[in-house]
């Protein structure tokens, strides 16, 4: 039988197999070759006990992507989520969340929350960098304002929620899907007893046929394994101007009749993308260094 992991708890991965949802063991083959089942990975299994909704994994089948902190695969879309204040907006994490997602051939929607509060104008500062690059969806976890138009991008796609501690990804969560508990504040950690009180990754289905990650974690990402020919490709921006290039080994940095550095000048690249790719790549040097 085939289906897809949709929750890992305690040793089990809870497989949906369309009809029904079974409790599986893994295969001790998969310790043996250092492989972990992930919540989002298609599987087969085989059914042990029908009537206690019983099995095993058997097999799994060919992720399209997958991370380890949270462990989850085949990730179709990210929905990074930038808070316009408290705290303030931090780029370079952003970037990395946006190069890591673009590594991961993902589709990449932006959420800017808590512009309620926002007294420094960083939502425009926000929009004026992202929205020519990526769909930039304005909402509020608190009021759910945005959040519909937020779930029609959401409709036939798995989505994970990436954002730094702090810009509200578990009320986004919560305001998408009600059983959502995400990171439970510390309040709720203590009251809620049961199965919300464990940290676990979960798939969670939406009345539209998309699905969200729910996951603790993907409060912070390394630097992309990307190499440094490659991260230049992981800014839509500034790829559509780096073969225009004199050098086609540019990086981009301070080389003659750079079309990158050009377009900066004209304001077709925006200063804040252009810092974040110039550290993304000096961290890949430092750790190509090695
Ligand atoms: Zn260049």
């Amino acid at each position: 039988m085939k289906g897809t992991i949709i929750k890992a708890l305690s040793g089990f991965y809870y497989v949906d197999t369309g009809e029904e949802i079974y409790a599986c063991r893994a295969r001790g083959i998969f310790k043996n070759q250092g492989i972990k089942p992930y919540v989002g990975d298609e599987v087969d299994m085989e059914v042990t006990h029908e009537q206690d909704k019983e099995g095993f994994i058997t097999a799994i089948n060919e992720r399209k992507n997958s991370f380890i902190r949270p462990p989850i695969a085949n990730v179709q879309q990210f929905a990074v989520i930038a808070s316009a204040a408290r705290p303030d907006p931090n780029t370079d994490i952003i970037d990395k969340f946006l190069a890591n997602a673009e590594k991961a051939g993902t589709e990449i929607v932006i959420c800017i929350n808590k512009t309620d509060i926002d007294k420094k104008g960083n939502t425009e500062w926000l929009k004026s960098i992202y929205s020519d690059i990526y769909r930039v969806f304005i909402v509020s976890g608190k009021t759910g304002e945005g959040l519909e138009e937020l779930k029609s991008v959401l409709a036939g796609k798995r989505t994970a929620f990436a954002g730094a501690s702090g810009v509200g990804k578990s009320t986004i969560l919560n305001g998408l899907h009600p059983d959502a508990p995400a990171e439970t504040g510390s309040v709720s950690e203590k009251t809620k007893r049961g199965r919300h009180t464990t940290r676990h990754v979960e798939l969670f289905r939406l009345d539209n046929g998309g699905e969200i990650y729910d996951t603790p974690g993907f409060t912070s990402f390394e630097t992309t394994d990307a190499t440094e020919e490659e991260l230049q490709h992981l800014f839509p921006e500034i790829s559509r101007f780096a073969g225009k290039c004199r050098f086609d080994n540019c990086r981009h940095i301070a080389e003659p009749e750079c079309a990158v550095r050009q377009a900066l000048d004209r304001g077709d690249i925006s200063i804040s993308r252009y810092e974040s790719y110039l550290s993304q790549l000096e961290e890949i040097k430092e750790r190509n260094s090695y």
